[in-house]
């Protein structure tokens, strides 16, 4: 059985195409520009027609949909139902459901009869506890607008967590794992006896750890402040936070983890603070999940930056552990969250 895994973005769709039980991959691909000044590709369908050209024998679609608000805990059958409460949830995700959704809608079309998957990255967190997820604010933000924590990357987590009890030969609902997603994104998620507890991405993929370009966990009064004293409206303080802060925001050299790493040992103190910020983040959180578990059996690395930079990976762990009788076991996982989609698209259609 053939598998295609789409992960349909405002401007790309990127796809794997796998055979399945077997989890080999057939091939992969990028469509780029899409509807861009100058492309010959206008739109999704038109760029799913060219991937559909090179490939045949696609037995069911796996997609990946960024949101699935507190309507998704698991990966469903799309029918008219589905595509209808994506769409509701598109206002939680106004960059991403849409493109994902303009994914499912041009494979309905060039592959009709053929059953497609969603594969929501926030449903590995609906697992959550209420205190968990709910933000100390009037309680009608959360009944009224959904304003709660849902976390992001759950589909790169679950699959690290589940090859990490894999590798380990341990069952994955007797382990307590922490799992760092180090990307240009960075997350990092909890996994007590195979449920997730807490994960530091929230409402959107804006709170937690120190990224590329986003801020991480802010003093939303501090936002306040610098936007009356710099007269920024809601749009340019939404755009700093996620596009000129983190990495780049301190260093000022960039949002490439690699870039900055050079300069530290070169000693650019900016590039230094930066990477202190990130570890330090990164430690603390590992910290408070470990509190919240009741220990740790596990932590693993993931992500650009997780799985190459064994630097940052010492810097994490350095004296992590000493007070701990038995040392959890650190593992570096490379992430593959199209074969996570491809597993549950087969187990959901076989
Ligand atoms: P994304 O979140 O965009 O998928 P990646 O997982 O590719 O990001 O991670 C990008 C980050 O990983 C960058 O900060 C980059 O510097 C860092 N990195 C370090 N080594 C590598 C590598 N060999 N390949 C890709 N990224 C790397």
């Amino acid at each position: 059985m053939h598998i295609l895994v789409i992960n349909s973005g405002s401007s790309s769709i990127k796809y794997k195409l796998f055979s399945m039980p077997d989890e080999k991959l057939i091939s992969k691909g990028l469509i780029e520009h899409i509807g861009e000044k100058g492309s010959k590709i206008k739109d999704h369908y038109q760029g799913l027609k060219s991937i559909l050209d090179k490939i045949n024998n696609v037995s069911c679609v796996g997609h990946r949909v960024v949101h699935g608000c507190e309507k998704f805990r698991k990966p469903i059958l799309i029918n008219t139902a589905v595509l209808r409460d994506i769409k509701d949830c598109a206002g939680l995700a106004p960059l991403h459901n849409p493109a994902n959704l303009m994914g499912i809608l041009a494979c309905k079309k060039l592959l009709p009869g053929t059953p497609q998957v969603a594969v929501f990255d926030t449903a590995f967190y609906q697992t959550l506890k209420d205190y968990v997820y709910t933000y100390g604010l009037p309680y009608e933000y959360y009944k009224n607008l959904g304003v709660r924590k849902y976390g992001f990357h759950g589909t790169s987590h679950e699959y690290v967590a589940r090859t990490a009890s894999r590798k380990l030969k341990k069952p994955f609902n007797k382990l307590k794992i922490i799992t760092c997603h180090l990307g240009n994104g960075c997350s990092i998620t909890a996994t007590k006896f195979g449920e997730s507890v807490d994960t530091s991405m929230g409402f959107t993929p804006l709170e937690g750890l120190v990224m590329g370009t986003r801020s991480g966990d802010v003093d939303p009064a501090a936002i306040f402040y610098v936007m009356r004293k710099l007269k920024l409206n809601l749009d340019q303080m939404e755009h700093i936070l996620n596009k000129k802060s983190g990495l780049l925001g301190i260093s000022g050299i960039g949002n490439d983890m690699r870039l900055i790493e050079r300069a530290a040992r070169k000693k650019n103190k900016r590039a230094r603070l930066a990477l202190e910020i990130f570890v330090y983040r990164i430690k603390k959180y590992i910290g408070a999940y470990t509190a919240v578990m009741g220990g740790l059996d596990v932590l693993v690395f993931t992500a650009g930056i997780g799985e190459n930079q064994a630097d940052i990976r010492r810097a994490v762990t350095k004296n992590l552990f000493s007070h701990f009788k038995k040392q959890p076991k650190v593992l570096v996982i490379p992430t593959n969250e199209e074969l996570m989609i491809a597993r549950q698209s087969y187990e959901i259609t076989k």
